[in-house]
């Protein structure tokens, strides 16, 4: 499928010039794609920046040269000194150099003979480049890293890049390999307009690519470089190109519309133990308007954790049952598809709504009168699991599916497998907890419809949110024996210890023992190892009061509604991000009593962690904690991180290039406003475009039609 003209960039780096297995092996650590069993490739060369220079600046002569310092020097050679022939002891072989100044060795620890004496003939002037050493009194240059004749100072380059390195790879190797890298592009078409690439004064990919592999200064090294600038752009140009893609596709189907008069809806809240919210209201407005009109829903519901989501998917549900069709939610973990179900159920019953759930755990009779049900359209929700839904299950008429995202990002791919495995282009909702800041809701959904739900429900009380070092947790038991005594609950949440979740168990496990041995079986335990059922089962049990405390790890979902719980306490809060906290302390503050969250860290705290944790104590607002994180980890970082399931980007950083992934964005739109098949002129270069970003998936999409 792609050009075969990108094929060399796309062959393993053993295909370049001076690249042998090992070398390969140690390429492969360093610039391979993520997933396992990947192999560096030309392209991932190019993908490796540099992030210093060494300046090889000329020195007038041997006795200017600096002891520790690089130094470029035109000397005569004067003398060879073999190491002794001995094999074994093999002292190192010396050449005498010198200047009108004085004199300077070069040592070489393992010299092929002849080949220094082809390198170095006595007598000859020339250029060598090199670190200075002093050693028994002696001026040397161990392995000079350039010998080049007196004249060829033009060859020799006085300004190099350095690069991250890794152990048995010298920066001279790499440099070799980027350089046939480079070697290896291909002439490409222009995919940048003329017009924007002579107001930003840019080269050419090619040329970009070869300067940035080139700095002359430290400035070439920063994000605003010109060639950087560049490539960044065509990066975020190859994001938001796909992702126009994938959007168009999602809303291209049938111009059908689910417009109901809202009797069913009307059923439901009549029976609510509250009113909506003016966010409320106002996100089901957004959401009516979407399935009236022909196009495709593509919407993101976004809210704070207790801002209310499940009810607004509800009522959203209700609509298109009422027009007729039947509905789906998907929730990221069998926990909370049961949490849903719970809740849905009690408030669809006035509006008689037919909730059905369908996880892995379902089996058998009941699997087969489920589905049957719902092929014969006897169920008007069915709620379950994201996994269920790579299944082939065949509703009677799918209308519209809610797919609740909890704290998980990047839904593109997987948006755009589902509106195929569903077939029906049911209209798309997608909520999600987390506030993401607008810069990474343009880089991981693109142009996507939003409404935000940013109003709390009434009543909720702030929580006050505390910093106590790990030496004082003995006082903090002590509250909690108090609070318990008043009829609260409390989340006592362990820490990552490790990647490795047997190590979290462990400390979940040391802490619940603790706590057991204080406070009795009112202690339960849950974490990721548990099985499903004795998971629902202890959380049935705090849910219903019989237990009032959870020792958990972290695989506690978010979602996780327990009203009467107003007491989180976090081990080791300084190992957790800011959007993890908030989510953790989202799950307290929901019901009538005052609430508190107690952050629990080891000293001393760093810089980082401190700021973090000041952040939580001084806001509640999911969307100023966002953008604090933002703030905190550097955008490069936080795009980087497989946890957040953003797109990595490998040239482009966010928020430095803000202002190019704005001009990106409205470049893709009119890209595919001006040709939505990309079938024109100049879609070829674009195509070639997508190839080189590895959007493969966008191009398919295209190609399907
Ligand atoms: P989210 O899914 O956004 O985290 P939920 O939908 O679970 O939030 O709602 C959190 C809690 O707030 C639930 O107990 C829900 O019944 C309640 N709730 C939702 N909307 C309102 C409202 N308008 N007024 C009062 N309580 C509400
Ligand atoms: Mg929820």
């Amino acid at each position: 499928m792609r050009p075969s003209r990108l094929a060399p960039l796309f062959a393993t780096v053993r295909a370049l010039k001076g690249v042998g297995p090992r070398i390969e092996g140690l390429l492969n650590k360093l610039v391979a794609p993520r997933h396992p069993g990947a192999h560096a490739r030309a392209i991932d060369l190019l993908w490796h920046l540099p992030v210093g220079l060494i300046d090889r600046a000329m020195v007038p002569s041997i006795a200017d040269a600096e002891i520790g310092a690089l130094a470029t020097l035109e000397v005569t050679v004067a003398e060879h000194r073999p190491g002794g022939g001995r094999r074994g002891a093999r002292a190192p072989y010396k050449i005498l150099v010198e200047d009108d100044s004085g004199a300077l060795e070069l040592v070489y620890f393992k010299a092929d003979a002849s080949y220094l004496k082809r390198l170095l003939p006595v007598g000859e002037k020339r250029l060598i480049s090199g670190k200075i050493e002093s050693y028994d009194g002696w001026l040397q240059m161990p392995h000079p890293d350039h010998v080049a004749p007196a004249n060829g100072k033009e060859k020799l380059p006085l300004i190099e890049p350095v690069y991250p390195l890794t152990a048995g790879l010298s920066n001279t190797t790499l440099r070799k390999a980027i350089d046939g890298a480079v070697y290896q592009l291909p002439k490409l078409p222009e995919w940048i307009d003329t017009g924007f690439l002579t107001k930003q004064a840019w080269p050419s990919f090619a040329e970009a690519i070869k300067r940035l592999h080139a700095p002359q200064a430290e400035g070439d090294l920063l994000p605003s470089a010109t060639a950087r600038a560049r490539l960044a752009y065509d990066e975020l140009l190859a994001n938001q190109l796909a992702l126009a893609i994938i959007r168009q596709r999602l809303k291209k189907r049938a111009g059908r519309s689910l417009a109901a008069g809202g009797r069913l809806r009307k059923e439901i809240v009549g029976a609510l133990p509250f009113a909506l919210t003016g966010a409320q209201v106002r996100a089901l407005a957004e959401i009516d308007a979407d399935m009236a009109s022909g196009n495709r829903m593509l919407r993101l519901l976004q809210g704070d954790v207790g801002s209310g989501k499940t009810i607004v998917a509800l009522l959203a549900m209700a609509n298109a049952v009422e027009a007729g069709t039947q509905t789906a939610l998907m929730a990221p973990t069998e926990l909370l598809a049961r949490q849903h179900l719970a809740t849905i159920s009690g408030f669809a019953k006035a509006a008689k709504l037919r909730v059905a759930l369908l996880t892995g755990r379902e089996r058998g009779r009941e699997r087969t009168q489920t589905l049957d049900a719902l092929k014969d359209g006897d169920i008007d929700i069915l709620i379950g699991t994201h996994a269920l839904f790579q299944e082939t299950i065949r509703f009677r008429d799918l209308g519209l599916v809610v797919i609740d995202e909890q704290h998980r990002f990047g839904v593109h791919q997987r948006l755009a497998l589902q509106a195929k495995g569903t077939g029906t282009g049911a209209e798309l909702l997608v909520m999600t907890a987390t506030p993401i800041p607008r810069t990474l809701l343009l880089t991981s959904y693109g142009d996507m419809d939003v409404s935000r739900l940013d109003e709390k429900p009434p009543g909720r009380k702030p929580i006050l949110t505390r910093t106590v070092p790990l030496e004082r947790i003995d006082e903090v038991i002590g509250g909690v024996e108090r609070a318990l005594a008043r009829g609260a609950q409390v989340y006592w949440v362990c820490p990552l210890v490790a990647e490795s979740e047997v190590l979290d168990v462990a400390a979940a496990e040391e802490r619940y023992a603790d706590l057991r041995a204080r406070f009795g079986d009112k202690v339960g335990l849950v974490h990721g190892k548990l099985a499903g059922k004795d998971k629902d089962a202890v959380m049935a049990r705090f849910a219903s009061g019989a237990l009032s405390i959870l020792v958990s790890t972290t695989v506690i979902e978010v979602g996780v509604d327990v009203p009467n719980a107003s007491i989180m306490i976090i081990e080791h809060a300084e190992r957790f991000g800011l959007a993890q906290l908030h989510q953790l302390r989202g799950r307290v503050g929901r019901g009538a009593a005052e609430s508190s969250c107690i952050l629990l860290y080891r000293q001393p705290l760093g810089e980082t962690a401190r700021e973090r944790l000041n952040v939580m104590r001084n806001t509640e607002d999911g969307f100023v904690i966002a953008e604090e994180d933002l703030r905190l980890r550097g955008g490069g970082e936080v795009l980087g991180t497989r946890q957040s399931g953003l797109p990595a980007f490998r040239i482009a950083m966010l928020p430095e290039h803000q202002d190019l992934l704005e001009a990106a964005r409205d470049d893709a739109r009119l890209q595919l406003a001006r040709d939505p098949e990309l079938k024109g002129k100049d879609a070829e270069a674009l195509q070639l475009l997508l190839y080189l970003f590895e959007r493969d998936d966008a191009v398919r999409l295209i190609r399907a039609g």
